[in-house]
């Protein structure tokens, strides 16, 4: 019986629902972001649905940022709503817009710390004292920033992070995770009503071993993100770029994200910029591609620099006239800036890229 409960230290019931090597990660990550435990998932996504699936029952109501990874605005948007679960999507900097779409059904109010793509920032202790006054869960996306920021220190209930991203930083597997309470985590692995063990995005073990071992680096790989994202930030800046990054002055919630990191691990690894139109974007991404700067591609926290235009990439599940109305323009380019040992060569080597498409 406390096998089956979960209760019996070193004796696993089966894998779908613990084993040794998950465990270990789990606890590596429930160390990291200072929760009591976590349970690792197949991918982010697999995190993120079991997690709301689990808090909302047929009725019930999420408030969430409009700004969010694709799939989660997709998930919440188009099949949650199967399920009786249905979202009302607000501008997350507005604490106000927030709070008026509290009504009585409401569960669940779900952001991410750095939004995807604009990269705006969740005012995460004001959040939390919202959540607690109408007593909601409020539920935290940490994928853009691990280590910068540590949302359960500010009041967040329960995190989440694709380890596909800068966690793994390698590229070469998808993961996820959630972290929060023994309850909460314990209700997830339930045999009798548990989202991740019922709907079964299990992360293979062997896999789970291979992420631990990546994770011992993440400390060395987040600092170098953010001092090069820093660096190139601040040059292209300079020279009239208008660049959207959180550790720029112009940032508008710039100061907020001071009062929440932690400092050592900067402002993250990824920027933003629009230059316009979607065909310079991508006659700029092609050509920095062809110079080895970095990869046309999605995704991010690789040791490469890795740029897309979200609009019709990344986001493109978002509809036109919504992508408007958040100032998702199609001229913006997204980058997750690389491990680049000369960061100061590349952005030289950028910057003739720029001259010669004429973005600059
Ligand atoms: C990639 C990503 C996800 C989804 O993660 P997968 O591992 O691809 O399932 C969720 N949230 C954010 C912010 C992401 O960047």
């Amino acid at each position: 019986m406390d096998t089956f409960e979960g209760n019996a230290e070193g004796c696993y019931l089966y894998s779908r629902h613990s084993s040794p090597s998950n465990l270990n990660l789990g606890e590596a990550l429930a160390a990291m972001e200072g929760t009591e435990t976590a349970n690792v998932a197949a991918s982010g996504m697999g995190a993120i649905t079991p997690t709301l699936m689990q808090l909302c029952n047929n009725g019930d109501h999420i408030v969430s940022s409009r700004t969010i990874y694709g799939g989660s605005y997709a998930f919440l948007k188009n099949f949650a709503p199967k399920f009786g679960i249905t979202t009302t999507f607000v501008n997350i900097t507005s604490l106000e817009k927030i709070e008026a779409a509290i009504n009585k059904n409401t569960k669940v109010i779900y952001c991410e710390t750095v939004s995807n793509p604009l990269l705006e920032i969740a005012d995460i202790r004001e959040l939390s004292k919202m959540a607690k006054r109408h007593n909601l869960t409020l539920v935290v996306d940490n994928t853009f920033s691990p280590l910068s920021l540590s949302p359960t220190l500010l009041g967040a209930d329960i995190v989440i992070h694709s380890l596909t991203k800068f966690i793994n930083g390698s590229s070469d597997t998808v993961g996820g995770v959630i972290c929060g309470t023994q309850e909460f985590i314990n209700s997830l692995r339930s045999v009798i009503d548990g989202a991740s063990m019922l709907l079964g995005p299990v992360m293979d073990s062997l896999r789970s071993a291979s992420v631990l071992k990546n994770m011992r680096t993440l400390h060395l790989r987040i600092k170098k993100h953010s001092e090069n994202t820093m660096y190139l930030a601040e040059k292209f800046e300079k020279d009239g770029i208008k660049i959207i990054y959180p550790g720029l002055k112009s940032h508008p919630q710039h100061e907020l994200y001071k009062t929440m990191y932690n400092e050592e691990y900067g402002f993250g690894g990824m920027l933003a910029f629009d230059v316009g139109t979607l065909k310079i974007a991508d006659d700029l991404m092609e050509l920095m591609q062809k110079r080895n700067l970095g990869y046309l591609a999605v995704s991010l926290g690789f040791y490469k620099t890795l740029f897309n235009a979200p609009g019709t990439g990344t986001s493109s599940e978002i509809p036109l006239d919504e992508q408007e109305k958040m100032g998702l323009s199609d001229g913006l380019i997204r980058m997750s800036i690389g491990l680049d040992n000369n960061i100061e060569r590349t952005y030289q080597e950028m910057k003739k890229c720029m001259i010669e498409i004429g973005v600059l």
